[in-house]
């Protein structure tokens, strides 16, 4: 530090005096007022020039009298200014002599003199004023000298000289006087010095004190307020120091100190911006810190350094710490490959970016010949895909005969800041040859006295093309020794030659080119007994008079759907009892299996009713959720159970999505509990863009939930009724599209909906349509909440969407789903009309017996509409299958010009169906009374002045007509059209009678 600034500080620290008077600093006489006066009495004091110690001429006062008696000399200074000093301080300097050192001196000699003052607002003092005694005088006091001197050097050079120092206070006039009282001494006043003390400005605590006057007693405290130095905070408030008789600062309270950025020099005075290339994070008494590694400063007075290019921290980096970044690629890897499972390993990269928190990243590719593509879930890693601290990780369930690359990434802390993805390392490695793994589901299709058809899922691994299985029995209490192999080259088999009623423990394997995978878990099932077969035998025989008849005589026809429906109903709820029934219900789904329709390996559908113990299907085809992972937000809706909500799943190492849960109102008994989660294990089994997909269940806390992925739309009907006209047509064809594949998907797996309608079609916000409800309660007897599942014999079917052979004899198949898919695609181009508007049931059953369908809705191409006859086709076989569907729509979206022409009024072979809401035109006398009855009086003027006064004329109306006469609301337009096309159908019928 310069030695200037010490100086400065040091004189700073100094209690500081300010002189008021000073007697050696005259130039002329003194001039002090003396009494008696000079001359007038004989040795007063006198004015006398003298040297000081250093041989200095000033100006002295001297007084010896002491041989006369009764002495009282006084003198009195000039008068002197207060210049706002609460106390005075008096420095006397003065020799004295010793009175026994005189010759015959008498007893009154005197060593001491008095000292006092006098306060007055300005100079008024006179030779007698004030008078020369005490009071008015105040005394200060007797002063006496250390040192007298006994002999006189003549030449004055020898002198002993006291100094001597009081102080008096409080002052508070303009001024005052001092005097000195001699009363029979021998003494010289040298030097007189009046003053004052005060606190300097000084810097405390980072905080400027500015120059304080000392108080008025010498115990006085004088507090001083402090203001922070620039670039210093409060710390402490409030900020004080307190200066004290001495005119000495102490007892500092309270401290500034440099802000962030600034750093305290000159010994804390003053806080000074940190240079380039140093930051100070925080106020504080700290010196600033060089930037760490890899960071700079872009100013003076940083807080903080900002890292270099390429350099980052993270949230958590103290910002002392060097910036780091990416860690190179990982080292080394090495590959052990076993059959499908491989353990890499690889060492650290060489440069960790200077981290310690490298953890490693599993990418794994499979490679075929049109490139790679990211390896699917099924893929297993341990101890984990991602996030690995170790150098290792064991890959299991990979296929067989594939080549695989992965790839070993190396991320840090600051990986995720980084443009540069993670560095990596790959190996490509090519998987052996394995064995399938086992197969886990296997299920009974039916049994007779002395066969069981079984059919089972695909093993999860296949590894290669399976090329047959391989099916174990025995009889329960027999062991392994005993059992029986059949091979099937599909994934089901009839098992005969068994006992009637006979128990069998079946173990099914699959195998490929590699080999047999291991067998399956033991799952028993039993043959019918004698007893069993025969009631079944009965069961069929009203099914088949009834197939027959329903075709020729409706009322005839009515009485056998009654017997049938009583019978199919029985099925049906055996069905749900268990898998003791007869060989009904399957027989469609045996047809296809054995008819080699499916390929081998091709998933089918299994109805959770067959297992004896329905939470095993749920246990086997719904995912387990943990509570903790799901987040309720709102309620959507009310579902058959309780309410549907949606909310957020966050499953672990997942990103949280958005989801809806149905959830299991409370006091669900037994069979609610397993309805509703059997809505699940159905759900579970599917996995297609089209088909509604279940992320879980919840079935270990309250309430049970099924969980799964959200629809923003909602269903479908309702989101059409309030988007009325809003899409093109090909948007329309687009959804119906979706539908139809997803149906082709269920059909495909043999699932058969029963209940395919708009109303449970879920529309996500990219307007793609997906198949949902399975649930199966709403077809139940005792439901009997919802009008649109009419009662019929045997369970509930919502008639206006079911084909007639599942109405009269409940023949639930896919083409049945077929009919119900045309009647969705009459909802989505008339915008969620209601099909066959309100109509009776009974009445809408009737119509479609004598071959009335659903006419075109407004603006309907008539491709759709005639894809929609085809639907609705009465023999179920000439209705065109879901592919077929799904291919034509494909043609229609890919060919626009296929969706330009509009179906004419009444062509082709089927009736359109009449429109029983809309009157007969035929009941009117005038258009008027025609316009009245379909509400539309209001247009009546306009009609009338464009001359559409007659029926025939309002029944060639076209749209450009509708609007030509001034119809201008949509929905009129619409509502006039339909009845003009009402008009124009019902004029064909009377004509066709007339013919
Ligand atoms: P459901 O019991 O399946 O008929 O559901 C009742 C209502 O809840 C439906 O009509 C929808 O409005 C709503 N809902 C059901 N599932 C979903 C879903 N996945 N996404 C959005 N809304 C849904």
């Amino acid at each position: 530090m310069d030695i200037l600034w010490i100086l400065w500080i040091l004189h700073t620290a100094l209690a500081l005096e300010e002189t008021l008077m000073d007697s050696t600093t005259a130039t002329a006489e003194l001039g002090w007022t003396v009494f008696p006066v000079s001359g007038t009495s004989e040795n007063s004091w006198e004015e006398v020039s003298g040297y000081d110690e250093n041989m200095n001429t000033i100006r002295t006062y001297q007084v010896c009298n002491v041989f006369d008696a009764n002495q009282n000399n006084w003198v009195r200074t000039k008068y002197i200014h207060r210049r706002g000093a609460q106390r005075i301080h008096v420095e006397m300097k003065f020799s004295v002599r010793d009175c026994s050192s005189i010759p015959r001196v008498p007893g009154s000699c005197k060593e001491t003199f008095n000292l006092y003052y006098y306060e007055s607002d300005a100079d008024t003092a006179t030779k007698v004023h004030p008078p020369w005694m005490e009071n008015p005088w105040m005394k200060v006091d007797t002063i006496a000298a250390d040192e007298s001197f006994s002999q006189v050097d003549l030449g004055g050079r020898v002198m002993k000289i006291n100094t001597e120092v009081r102080s008096f206070g409080p002052v508070s006039r303009n001024g005052f006087y001092l005097a000195f009282q001699d009363y029979g001494g021998c003494m010289s006043l040298i030097a007189v010095r009046v003053f004052y003390r005060k606190c300097p400005r000084a810097i405390r605590n980072g905080a400027i004190f500015q120059e304080t006057l000392s108080g008025a007693e010498s115990t006085s405290l004088v507090a001083a307020r402090g203001v922070c130095i620039p670039n210093a905070e409060e710390v402490d408030v409030p900020i004080k120091l307190y200066c004290n008789g001495d005119g000495e600062w102490m007892v500092p309270i309270g401290r500034c100190m440099c802000k962030a950025g600034h750093e305290p020099v000159d010994n804390g005075t003053v806080c000074r911006a940190c240079q380039s290339g140093f930051f100070k994070p925080a106020q504080g008494d700290e010196a600033c810190l060089p930037c760490p590694i890899n960071s700079r400063t872009t100013n003076d007075g940083a807080t903080n350094c900002v890292c270099r290019n390429n350099f980052y921290r993270t949230d958590s980096d103290p910002i002392q710490m060097p910036c780091t970044t990416v860690p190179s690629a990982p080292q080394n890897v090495i590959s052990n490959v076993n059959e499908t499972s491989l353990r890499l390993e690889w060492s650290p990269p060489r440069d960790s970016g200077g981290r310690s928190d490298v953890v490693y990243n599993l990418i794994c590719k499979s490679c075929g010949g049109r490139g790679c593509t990211r390896c699917g879930d099924n893929v297993q890693f341990t101890p984990r895909q991602l996030g690995l601290t170790d150098t290792w990780v064991y890959v299991s369930d990979l296929l067989a005969h594939t080549q695989y690359t992965f790839e070993v990434q190396a991320v840090n802390g600051v990986s995720d800041q980084s443009p540069h993805s993670p560095q990596y390392v790959s190996v490509n490695i090519t998987t052996n040859q394995a064995a399938p793994s086992t197969v886990s589901i296997m299920h009974q299709a039916s049994r007779t006295v002395d066969s069981i058809t079984l059919s089972w899922s695909q093993p999860d691994q296949p590894n290669g093309v399976i090329l047959d299985y391989e099916l174990q029995y025995y009889e329960k209490d027999q062991t392994e020794h005993n059992s029986s192999i059949v091979r099937s080259q599909t994934n089901t088999a009839v098992i005969r030659g068994l006992k009637p009623g006979g128990i069998y423990v079946f173990q099914v394997r699959a195998r490929t080119v590699a080999g047999f995978g291991r067998y399956s878990g033991k799952m028993y099932f039993q043959t019918m007994t004698e007893e069993e077969y025969n009631t079944s035998i009965q069961e069929k025989l009203p099914l088949i008079i009834g197939s027959a008849a329903a075709g020729l005589v409706f009322l005839i026809a009515l009485v056998v759907i009654i017997i049938v429906c009583n019978r199919t109903e029985e099925r049906w709820n055996q069905s749900r009892r268990g898998f003791e029934r007869a060989d009904s219900e399957y027989t469609d789904k045996l047809q296809h299996y054995t008819s080699g329709h499916m390929s081998p390996g091709m998933k089918i559908y299994i109805d959770p009713f067959t297992y004896e113990d329905p939470n095993e299907a749920v246990r086997e085809f719904a995912k387990e959720i943990d509570i903790s992972c799901v987040k309720i937000e709102q309620v959507i809706g009310a579902g058959e159970f309780g309410e549907v909500c949606s909310g957020n799943l966050k499953l672990p190492g997942k990103r949280e999505m958005f989801v809806a849960i149905k959830t299991l109102k409370s006091g669900y008994t037994e069979k609610q509990r397993r309805d509703f989660l059997s809505e699940a294990s159905i759900m579970g089994q599917f996995d297609h863009p089209n088909v509604i997909h279940l992320e879980g269940v919840v079935t270990k806390s309250s309430p049970v939930m099924i969980i799964t992925e959200f629809m923003e739309n909602g269903s479908l009907d309702s989101f059409l009724r309030q988007n009325d006209g809003q899409f093109t047509v090909i948007q329309l064809v687009g959804m119906l599209r979706g539908i139809a594949s997803g149906m082709k998907y269920l059909a495909d797996m043999n699932y058969v909906h029963r209940d395919l309608a708009a109303r449970n079609i879920l529309v996500n916000s990219n307007l793609v349509c997906k198949v949902s409800d399975f649930g199966l309660s709403r077809f139940l007897e005792d439901d009997t909440s919802d009008p649109t599942y009419t009662s019929a014999l045997g369970g509930k079917i919502p008639i206006r969407w079911t084909a007639p052979e599942a109405i009269q004899y409940r023949k639930f198949t896919s083409a049945s789903d077929v009919w119900s898919y045309g009647i969705v695609m009459w909802e989505v181009m008339s915008y969620g009309e209601r099909p066959y508007w309100d109509m009776t049931n009974q009445d809408v059953i009737n119509a479609i017996e004598q071959d009335y369908r659903l006419p075109p809705p407004m603006d309907c191409p008539s491709a759709l509409h005639q894809l929609m006859l085809d639907c609705w086709q009465k023999d179920r076989n000439n209705r065109p299958k879901f592919n077929q569907i799904v291919n034509n729509l494909d043609k229609m979206i890919r060919n626009p010009n296929m969706l330009k022409a509009m179906t004419p009024l009444s062509s082709g072979v089927h009736l359109p169906l009449l429109d029983r809401s809309m009157p007969d035109f035929s009941s009117f006398r005038t258009v008027d009374d025609w316009l009245d009855a379909i509400k539309m009086g209001q247009y009546k003027d306009n009609f009338a002045n464009a001359d559409f006064t007659s029926f025939d004329l309002v029944s060639q109306m076209t749209m450009e007509d509708i609007l030509r006469v001034g119809v201008t609301l949509a929905g009129h337009q619409k509502k006039i059209l339909n009845s003009v096309q009402m008009m124009r159908a019902q004029m064909n019928q009377i004509q066709s009678v007339e013919v």
